[in-house]
């Protein structure tokens, strides 16, 4: 079949094999050019098919020598629909990985579930043995509990009090404004449930009952902070409820992790466009504003080059830095004085008139395009590609 993207809203239903095997290998080959590290050799990422968590395993593997297990939610290809991008993503990376030495194995299906972390511990004990890296990058809408069977769904809303800023339709480039209602309680309890760090503890505490955690065993999750123009969204809002959990539970697993001398951190990460930051009002506006001056001052990065940094700052044996909560900053770029004034005052005077001038509304079409396979230019799209593929 010709695949195109379907874009509806702030997403693509379709995905293009190919072009997603393309987006993996170019973060493949930029791990190969960068240093490698002594650092982890037997890693299991949750969430491991897109975004923030993909790019760590493909660091671990390419960057460290590691074995990888990774578990994902993604959809196969059915009945002339194309897979998801996750699916494409996870096979391309198997087939590379595998071709170069590592062991590779990927679990689908939901990883809140008791089923899963069961098949997941079985494989760990089968393929890794115990794990020295463990990197939780789930991102998910909803979350069914595995012990009540109730489902969980999260929203992104401020609290407190409504919210009102400017925002973008990435498709159209028209800039308007828009108010967002705040959460009710149960709400932002609820966003709590799906993101904040239960499940993530529940993970380490399966993984410590079945004996699979190894001496000085590292786990990792990612936030966010980001600036004043998205604080009532953001961090000050319902998901930012949810990290201030997430970043409590590393405190937590930090001591439970004691007696193997292991630690738990959170990374702080920059803004970037994935499936899950695409859906949140305003920061795609503050992230094209971002990119622009990112790139004008040679700080640019994406998931790969963060996911890189990630790993120098935790294995290049010193002491890794931290924030005074114990956070990694990767998000100090973003951060930096300078780059937040220029996007500020790039922020007053944004307009649908001026949008693609003062921000690079460019660059964010291309890497949303490019989450899903397309806008590479070494595929042809006009190829007919079968959309069922699998590994093994
Ligand atoms: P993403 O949407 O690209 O990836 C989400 C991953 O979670 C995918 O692999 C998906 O398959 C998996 N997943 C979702 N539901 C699942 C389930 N039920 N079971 C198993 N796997 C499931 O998201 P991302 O942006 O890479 O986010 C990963 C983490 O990074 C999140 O904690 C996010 O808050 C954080 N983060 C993101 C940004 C950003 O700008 N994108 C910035 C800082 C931190």
């Amino acid at each position: 079949m010709i695949i195109k993207p379907k874009i509806r809203g702030f997403i693509c239903t379709t995905a293009h094999p190919a072009g997603c095997a393309a987006h993996v290998n170019r973060q493949i080959d930029y791990i190969k050019d960068s240093t490698s590290l002594q650092g982890a050799k037997k890693v299991l990422v949750i969430g491991a098919s897109t975004g923030y968590g993909l790019a760590s395993r493909i660091a671990a593997s390419f960057g460290m020598g590691a074995d990888t297990i990774g578990v994902s939610f993604e959809r196969p290809a059915s009945e002339g629909r194309t897979a998801s991008a996750g699916w494409y993503n996870t096979v391309a990376f198997e087939r590379a990985a595998r071709a170069a030495g590592y062991i590779a194995e990927s679990i689908n299906g939901d990883a809140f579930s008791h089923e899963i972390k069961q098949e997941t511990l079985k494989l760990v004990k089968e393929k890794l043995g115990k794990v020295d890296l463990i990197v939780y990058s789930v991102a998910s809408p909803r979350r069914t509990h595995p012990d009540t069977g109730e489902t969980f769904n999260s929203v992104l809303k401020p609290i407190g009090q409504p919210f009102t800023n400017k925002t973008v339709n990435t498709n159209t480039g028209v800039v308007s404004e828009i108010t967002l209602e705040p959460a009710t309680q149960e709400e932002i309890e609820n966003t709590i449930t799906v993101m904040g760090g239960e499940d993530w503890s529940l993970w380490l505490k399966v993984l410590e009952e079945a004996d699979l955690l190894a001496e000085g065993v590292t786990t990792l999750a990612y936030s966010y902070i980001g600036p004043e123009i998205t604080e009532a969204i953001y961090r000050k809002g319902t998901i930012g409820a949810a990290k201030n959990d997430l970043e409590a539970t590393a405190h937590t697993l930090t001591k439970q992790l004691e007696s193997y001398h292991g630690k738990a951190y959170v990374s702080v990460n920059k803004a970037l466009v994935t499936q899950s930051s695409s859906a949140i009002p305003v920061v795609p506006l503050y992230i094209s504003l971002l990119f622009k001056v990112m790139k004008e001052k040679g700080l640019h990065e994406g998931c790969i080059e963060q996911a890189q940094r990630l790993f120098e700052t935790l294995y290049s044996g010193s002491t890794v830095e931290t924030d005074e909560e114990g956070r990694i900053r990767l998000d100090n770029w973003e951060m930096r004085e300078d780059v937040q004034q220029a996007v500020k005052a790039a922020w007053s005077e944004i307009t649908t008139e001026n949008v693609s001038e003062l921000g690079d509304l460019e660059q964010y079409r291309l890497d949303f395009l490019q989450l899903f396979g397309f806008g590479f230019d070494e595929i042809d799209y006009e190829l007919d590609i079968d959309p069922e593929v699998h590994t093994n």
